[in-house]
């Protein structure tokens, strides 16, 4: 073994005890929760039931370790693709409990379904092991949520759950309790650890909508060995894997639309999303500025093309952080970028207000410092520019590729009039230029 694996098992090398303070005792606080939670169950555990069931938990483990092997590759691919909070499909498998009014044997199956998923999938993904204990301590804490609203439900005494409107109501109500518990542990969690706000980790709710579908198929699986015993759980796994196959389609749709340097929307994404933000019904009135960085292929030559990627990288988030969540941002070639602002029809963007953003960003670019760590030691990248040009809608142009049309127009005159200034629309060509501020002489430069 070597000295680095064996120092994982010290705890004070534990890698949870770099997480921020303000997430370590939250995180503590859940484990520690859910820890005891599991300890109280294995003391009302009821090994006489558990022989009579034996074979219905042996049926759901194997079509666990069926679906997991299925979808493995699948899984692979996802994990590649997104950066949202990953949630397993496997929860389908970890349903059976929830929707037994029986308690027993819950907390033995969940440990054997998670350290068969630790080893399998987990660990060959790399994922450090504090954020599985914690991902399974909000599982825990989910499951008792959803158990618990079975139990003091009256309607479960009288129907029987699946036994009719009201025990199929409590289990809906138990199946929002298991999404709402888990959903808002490990959102709260990523929203700690990083500076992402609620909206953006919950993206557009992809993963939530994943865990309810795969929810409802474990409340039929439920169904399905409660009622009419094990074996039907055969017919669960081609379902599930046309689920893993569908939420791929879509991760690798978003990944395709996303630009791998700098994060924001490729040129054809940006443009089709444009589209569908003009065509508004009631109308929108939009801003787009195009810009170009002024004479980057000295970053290059000076620094090199991986210097300057990182320059890109730098860039287009200096962009997205001067726009809301509805704007759109997205790489248009090399050195180019494309920014619309959106509102509505209500309040349209006039030039002045138009002139007034473009400054800013082009303002925003000029301060930009950008540290670089090279062999030679750090290096800070600064004297950027950016010429801008810029069209309203409906102004200037009744659709997308009318508005690049123009806003290009404008680019090219700001670069003709000196680089480093904002120039607007067609009918603003004639209109006062936009403050320039001197280009530096030797600009982009680089401070060692
Ligand atoms: P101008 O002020 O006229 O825009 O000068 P410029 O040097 O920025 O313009 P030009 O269009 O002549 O060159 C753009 C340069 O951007 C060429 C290329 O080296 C660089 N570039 C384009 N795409 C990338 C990229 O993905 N990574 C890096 N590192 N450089 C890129
Ligand atoms: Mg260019
Ligand atoms: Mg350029």
């Amino acid at each position: 073994m070597h000295a680095s694996e064996r120092q994982t098992f010290r705890v004070s090398q534990w890698g949870v005890w770099n997480l921020p303070q303000r997430l370590l005792g939250s995180v503590l606080v859940v484990e520690a929760f859910a820890a005891v939670l599991l300890f109280v169950d294995l003391f009302v555990t009821d090994f006489g039931e558990f022989a009579s069931s034996a074979i219905d938990v042996f049926a759901l483990l194997v079509g666990a370790v069926a679906h997991t092997e299925i979808a493995l590759s699948v899984e692979r691919v996802r994990r590649r693709v997104t950066e949202v909070a990953h949630i397993s499909l496997s929860s389908v498998w970890r349903s059976r409990r929830r929707c037994s009014s029986r308690r027993s044997w819950r907390p033995g199956y969940v440990i054997v379904l998670l350290t068969y998923l630790y080893f399998r999938v987990w660990r060959p993904a790399k994922v450090p092991p504090y954020r599985e204990v914690f991902s399974t301590a909000t599982v825990v804490l989910a499951v008792h949520a959803a158990a618990a609203t079975v139990a003091y439900l009256p309607a479960v005494e009288s129907d029987g759950l699946f036994g009719g409107p009201l025990g199929l109501t409590a289990v809906v109500l138990a199946v929002l309790a298991y999404t709402v518990v888990n959903t808002c542990l490990v959102v709260g969690a990523v929203v700690l650890s990083s500076d992402r706000s609620v909206r953006q980790v919950l993206g557009d709710g992809d993963e939530v909508v994943l865990e309810l579908a795969t929810l409802s198929l474990g409340g039929l699986v439920a169904a399905a060995v409660a009622t009419s015993g094990p074996l039907l759980v055969v017919f669960v796994l081609p379902a599930l894997v046309v689920l893993h196959r569908a939420v791929m389609v879509r991760q690798l749709e978003r990944a395709a639309n996303t630009d791998s340097k700098t994060g924001l929307l490729t040129a054809a994404a940006w443009q089709r999303m444009v589209m569908r933000r003009l065509e508004r019904r009631g109308g929108v009135s939009a801003a787009l500025l195009i810009l170009d960085l002024d004479h980057f292929k000295r970053v290059n030559d000076r620094h090199g093309h991986l210097a300057g990627d990182q320059v890109l990288a730098a860039v287009g988030a200096a962009l997205r952080d001067e726009t809301r969540e509805q704007d759109l941002v997205g790489r248009f070639g090399g050195e180019e970028f494309v920014m619309l602002f959106v509102r509505g029809a209500g309040e349209p963007y006039t030039y002045a207000e138009l002139r007034g953003i473009g400054e800013r960003v082009r303002c925003r670019i000029a301060q930009l410092g950008i540290a670089l760590p090279t062999p030679d030691g750090p290096l800070t990248v600064n004297g950027l520019s950016a010429s801008i040009g810029g069209a309203l809608f409906p102004a200037d142009g009744g659709d997308v590729h009318e508005l690049i049309a123009v806003a290009d127009t404008a680019l090219f005159a700001a670069k003709r009039a000196g680089r480093n200034v904002v120039r607007l629309g067609l009918h603003r060509a004639g209109a006062a230029p936009a403050e320039a501020a001197p280009v530096p002489s030797d600009s982009p430069q680089a401070a060692g």
